[in-house]
């Protein structure tokens, strides 16, 4: 694609508060219950029922604000929102417009392009979410669920900060990251609990303004971001540079064809008739409640990460891949705690670890105790690398003791020098030739030797030790 081009993305995130209740009543928010079982008049919609807002939400909802760095309000207004829509009984969903709970935050993220960048967080507000129309249920009929009718989302909206899809795609990972880390939703795409539209323009490099942009919404997989947005773009740009022009319209994203479509006119936001919640008081929050909140954030991951680096000496990279989630980097300072020696230990849960765990839904299977005393049995000379690997995964399948596994298995290197040198003179013994090339001053042959000796033995000497007595016979 042409380089005279620069593509300017925003997004709009969706997120489900983890809370067990629905936003403005009493209903469960429990995933995969059967059609219109979690709902009551407030969330139907009925005529006289009247919302009252969740404090667990709420809670959440400054706790994401506080971890993006956002200036939270403490007064903020719930506001009506209307437009038409088969799984909107009400007519409207109460969400946050002029008067917003929590403005100007920002979000730093690795740019696969730019390196650093740090994105500015617009406004964070809370809303309820709408039905879900089905459209698979009964043939030429579409049903509708409610279940998810009023259950607690923040919307997250990004400024026109990023540059290309896939800065998109890193920015969305880096903000589930910290939503996961801060434990406010579990932010899974395939159960729409983290959704995302996005804001997309094309403009000539080196122009600042932003041009005519249009909305790309369904886009329900990680995966399909990058994709959706490239295809977006690709797209504006034929368009513009065939002689057409952008028009404001909202673009719906098929992944089978892998190509948008518009959906309708986009409306100018007046057209919501936004107007204040008549039925609910404005959220108005103490500086107590909002220091509470405060305190229940862990520390976050990018401080983590810096953390990681001054404490263990490790390099970002290494530090990078320890954070990526709060269960993997509470893995490893149990390890380094266990103790062993950081770098190993980070080696180890980058390799093994992790690559077990990938098999294993996640789970770190061997515990911290048990991988401390695996590095300190490779250290001690007791186990080779390979044989280390192998008791790893016995242990990961099986559980038990590293060491009592080592032995069972006959892994344990030998050590004791009288049996190495019965070894060793075995393998000086056959190899006549190169013991002679070896004395005239071809000292590489040193590692044919301990190989052979490694061979002798099975694997089971200790191949320094056995270096070390191939020297002494040699200079013997
Ligand atoms: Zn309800």
């Amino acid at each position: 694609m042409s380089q005279a081009w620069e593509t300017v993305i925003g997004l709009e995130t969706h997120v489900q508060l983890r809370t067990r209740s629905k936003m403005f009543c009493g209903c469960s928010t429990s995933f995969g219950a059967p059609p219109n079982t979690q709902v009551c008049p407030v969330c139907l919609g009925l005529p006289g029922a009247l919302p009252v807002a969740n404090g667990a939400a709420i809670g959440l909802a400054v706790r994401g604000a506080l971890a993006l760095g956002c200036t939270v309000h403490p007064k903020s207004i719930f506001a009506r929102k209307n437009y038409f829509y088969p799984d909107l009984p009400k007519g409207y969903q109460i969400s946050q417009f002029d008067q917003p709970l929590a403005t100007q935050g920002s979000l730093s993220f690795l740019s696969p392009e730019r390196g650093a960048v740090t994105a500015t967080i617009v406004r964070l507000h809370l809303e309820e979410d709408a039905g879900k129309s089905i459209h698979d249920r009964f043939p030429k009929a579409t049903a509708v669920d409610l279940n998810r009718s009023g259950v607690p989302l923040i919307e997250i909206v990004g400024g026109p900060d990023l540059r290309s899809p896939a800065e998109a795609r890193a920015y969305l990972q880096t903000l589930k990251q910290l939503l996961e880390y801060i434990g406010i939703s579990d932010c899974d795409m395939e159960k729409g609990s983290l959704r995302v539209d996005a804001n997309v323009s094309i403009r000539r490099a080196g122009e600042t303004a932003l041009n005519t942009r249009t909305e790309v919404k369904n886009i329900n997989a990680f995966s399909f971001v990058e994709k959706a947005l490239g295809v977006e773009r690709d797209r504006q740009i034929a368009l513009v540079e065939s002689g057409g022009s952008v028009s404001q319209q909202t673009m719906l994203y098929d992944a089978k064809e892998s190509t948008v479509r518009p959906q309708r006119s986009k409306e100018e936001s007046h057209d919501y008739r936004y107007f204040p919640e008549p039925d609910l008081p404005p959220l108005v929050l103490t500086p107590e409640f909002v220091a509470e909140q405060q305190s229940e954030l862990p520390e976050l991951p990018g401080q983590k990460r810096e953390r990681f680096m001054a404490q263990y000496a490790l390099s970002r990279e290494h530090a990078t891949v320890l954070t990526a989630s709060r269960a993997v980097a509470e893995y490893y300072e149990h390890v380094v705690r266990a103790p062993a020696e950081p770098q190993s230990a980070a080696n180890w849960v980058m390799t093994e670890a992790l690559a077990d765990a990938k098999d294993h839904q996640e789970q770190l299977r061997v515990s911290p105790a048990a991988l401390a005393q695996i590095i300190a049995l490779v250290k001690g000379g007791t186990l080779s690398n390979q044989a280390a690997k192998r008791v790893f995964a016995e242990v990961a399948s099986k559980g038990g003791d590293p060491r009592t596994i080592a032995e069972s298995l006959g892994l344990v290197l030998v050590a004791d020098t009288n049996v190495l040198a019965a070894w060793v003179s075995d393998v000086l013994g056959a190899h006549a030739p190169e013991v002679g090339r070896y004395k005239n001053g071809e000292t590489k042959l040193m590692a044919f030797f301990v190989g052979q000796v490694m061979r002798a033995s099975k694997g089971k000497a200790d191949p320094k030790l056995a270096q070390r007595v191939l020297e002494e016979k040699l200079s013997a």
